[in-house]
């Protein structure tokens, strides 16, 4: 499994998804659903609303397997149990 960076997650566009930054998903792609790059599972993008405020996924169901979760990482990585395909 591959580990993405943290700051971008994947949205679905016209079907398909596709990596955007916290920031596009944030603004761009606000209506479209979005997933984590790494397990799959529903993410959302949190963090202050300004131009120097740092943004963050969020995952909606924390998940052990996801490696970008940070501490609560189990070690394995899995795919999420909710994963949006
Ligand atoms: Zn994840």
């Amino acid at each position: 499994m591959k580990t993405p960076a943290p700051k971008t997650c994947e949205v679905k566009v016209e079907g398909r998804w596709q990596a955007a930054s916290l920031d596009e998903a944030r603004v761009t792609y606000r209506d479209a659903p979005k997933r984590c790059a790494a397990c799959h599972g529903p993410v959302y993008v949190t963090g202050t609303y300004t131009s120097t405020g740092t943004l963050a996924l969020a995952h909606r169901k924390k998940h052990s397997g996801c490696p970008l979760i940070g501490k609560g990482f189990s070690g394995t990585p899995s795919p999420h149990p909710n994963a949006l395909s």
